[in-house]
């Protein structure tokens, strides 16, 4: 393991954007993998769910947008805080950008820290970097959920619990039934859970499914179109998470330092998980927020650059 390059350094290649119509008002734009954009078509506007890393990649989530619309964009809702999903959000000159209250103290707390963390982490994923006025503050903050009519269209904007960060936040079409899960719901791509509620993200997950979804975006991989394709994205994203705890808890048990819980947990996943993508950016964060909250850190770390780097340098060496 020790030739790995830093997190995504080494994945360079293009990926090919796919976007979906789901129902009447709702389509996803995904791409193998990478971070998806959701898209909400009301009767007055359109929002857009989370944003991309920088404005000129949502150049290109515009003008798939204008291909089926040309209302303007009035929101753009944040899932959650990280960079690679919210930096682009100006590119959409919408009237208002929409975040949780727990999202926005993360933001104050470490949005300066995780935007350096994050463009070291995922070079390919910050195109354009220099167009990113800044960190993205949102304009309207709620608590727990609020309801927004676009016009007749019912859009429900939910905290459903913590789980990938503390401030998740997903976005329902009830009429619809489709959900926007954020990173909450992975497909085919490993959970990052560098700084999530590992404790409390199975919770969240029953919260997630007990809505009966018809269809899901996930926050990485293929827009799910069936309730079979919802279920599997739903308890695969649980079993990784239910595996990976596992696994370290014992290896905390037993007395094991980090390294160690690390090398048993990657030899211990790679068969099943694997083949998902960015398995190997994410396992060493992955295992070091478990490591964390199995020893009395109930909230997740700020990732520095700097701390980034040790870790993997401490794990990979
Ligand atoms: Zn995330």
């Amino acid at each position: 393991m020790s030739d790995k390059k830093f997190a995504s350094q080494a994945d360079l290649a293009e990926k090919k954007v796919s976007f979906d119509q789901l129902s009447e008002h709702a389509y996803a734009y995904t791409a193998e993998g990478d971070p998806n954009t959701g898209v909400v078509v009301g009767d007055d506007g359109v929002m857009v769910i989370d944003a991309q890393a920088t404005p000129v990649m949502a150049q290109d989530v515009l003008r798939h947008v204008r291909s089926v619309t040309d209302k303007p964009v009035k929101y753009v809702t944040l899932s959650h805080y990280h960079a690679v999903r919210v930096l682009g959000a100006a590119g959409y000159r919408a009237e208002h950008i929409i975040a949780s209250r727990d999202t926005y103290d993360l933001i104050v707390e470490r949005g300066e820290a995780d935007m350096k963390s994050e463009i070291e982490r995922f070079p390919r994923l910050f195109r354009a970097v220099e167009s990113v006025p800044g960190l993205t503050w949102p304009s309207i903050v709620f608590e727990r959920r609020m309801t927004l009519w676009m016009g007749e269209l019912r859009v429900e904007i939910l905290q459903l619990g913590r789980g990938h960060t503390k401030g998740d936040t997903v976005v329902w079409l009830p009429q619809d039934r489709v959900l926007f899960s954020g990173d909450l719901v992975e497909y085919g791509a490993t959970p990052y859970t560098g700084d999530a509620y590992l404790t409390d993200w199975p919770a969240t997950l029953d919260a997630v499914a007990a809505l009966r979804p018809a269809k899901l975006v996930p926050g990485r991989g293929v827009a799910l179109q069936t309730p079979e394709d919802v279920q599997a994205g739903i308890e695969g994203t649980r079993a990784f998470i239910s595996d990976m705890f596992e696994s370290v808890k014992s290896g905390v048990t037993a007395g094991h330092d980090l390294r160690t819980v690390y090398r048993d947990t990657y030899a211990e996943l790679a068969p099943k998980y694997g083949h998902w993508v960015i398995f190997d950016h994410c396992l060493p964060f992955d295992v070091s927020r478990a490591y964390d909250e199995c020893t009395g850190h109930r909230d997740p770390r700020i990732w520095t650059a700097q701390r980034d780097k040790e870790m993997w340098d401490a794990l990979e060496a």
